[in-house]
């Protein structure tokens, strides 16, 4: 017996994810970070703070792979972002037109965001991460070393998905320091997350190794479906990516269902239709809430700009920045405090 014709039927679905070397070395740091929070209560907003650039910084990008044609391409669909915040890109084009290149090579920062074509899936490191040295293992492909990739585009050299100007933005929000709209924990999405096999589901893979509807259409839940080809999650990697982030010092708006930061996941995912976590935007453009939340993040002259750099200057005196030199300071404590002096514009 053959399961009957339903569009809610599991497609290879390939979720956007960090390499878990990544994501490892990213716990490692925060669960740091988070403790020196618990120490002192006048540094609840470091680790917020941290991730954001300073308002007003010209942020380098450079390409490894892919042509002047595809690169401009590129610089266009972020004109949006830059267009709503302060904070400017810029892309290196020179008067032969053209862009900015990094290497594996480099021992310096030729820029902040390292774009690649090379690695599977589209990603992001988040904000500063983009050039923090203890993100990543040395010596592999992505991480926050000069030499490192921080922001990729699978395959954009050879075909553009129709949607790549919103893939473009949503990594672009990533290295802005937005985190995944479907884990704002004012949102519906983890309550209307299919987290659980149907009752009786008997686990049924096709030929690729996928988990899809057993022969009386009971459906895999979304464990059992991301366990499987082509993404082979283990549990731990599926709450990290998709369960509501319930860090104390994340401040989220309200729930956006026009974001580009949104994921569209197939019906499957959800247990009501239409889902109330199901996107309604464009996947294209910035939704009005993007733009709100990257002028909090970034805003002009005024007092949301005196508010970041009065946090930066009170945070820098209370970790004792003046008395750096006394002392031998890790590779976490020498990272924050240059990210706060740069915030404070020390
Ligand atoms: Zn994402």
């Amino acid at each position: 017996m053959s399961a009957p014709a339903d569009d809610r039927a599991p497609k290879a679905l390939v979720l956007e994810a960090l390499p878990d070397a990544v994501i490892a070395s990213m716990e490692v740091r925060d669960a740091w970070r988070n403790r020196i929070v618990e120490s002192d209560e006048g540094l609840e907003f470091l680790v917020t703070d941290l991730a954001s650039w300073r308002p007003g910084s010209t942020l380098r990008v450079a390409f490894l792979g892919g042509d002047s044609a595809l690169h401009a391409k590129i610089a266009d669909a972020t004109r949006q972002i830059t267009d709503a915040c302060n904070i400017a890109l810029d892309f290196g084009r020179d008067a032969a037109g053209e862009f900015r290149r990094w290497h594996p090579g480099d021992t310096a920062y030729s820029a902040e965001i390292r774009v690649s074509f090379d690695q599977g899936g589209f990603f992001s490191l988040v904000g500063t991460d983009s050039t923090d040295s203890t993100i990543g293992r040395p010596g592999d492909p992505v991480g926050g070393r000069p030499g490192q990739r921080s922001l990729n585009l699978e395959g954009f050299p050879t075909v553009l998905p129709p949607d790549w100007q919103g893939t473009v933005r949503h990594e672009f929000l990533h290295a802005l320091a937005f985190s995944h709209e479907h884990q704002n924990m004012r949102g519906p999405c983890e309550d209307d997350f299919r987290w659980e096999d149907d009752p009786g589901y008997l686990p049924t893979q096709d030929a690729s190794g996928m988990f899809v509807r057993d022969e009386s259409g009971r459906y895999p839940g979304i464990y059992t479906y991301l366990a499987g080809e082509p993404n082979r999650w283990p549990r731990a990697k599926v709450d990290h990516n998709l369960r509501t982030v319930e860090d104390p010092n994340f401040v989220p708006g309200p729930f956006d269902p026009e974001s580009v930061m949104l994921y569209q996941f197939d019906g499957f995912f959800y247990k009501s239709s239409p889902s109330r976590c199901a996107p309604t935007g464009n996947g294209i453009d910035l939704s009005d809430g993007d733009k709100r939340g990257l002028r909090l993040l970034y805003p002009g002259q005024g007092p949301g700009l005196d508010d970041i750099t009065g946090r930066a200057k009170d945070t820098f005196e209370r970790l004792g920045g003046a008395d750096e030199s006394a002392f031998e300071l890790s590779p976490f404590e020498e990272r924050v405090l240059e990210l706060v002096r740069a915030k404070a514009g020390f």
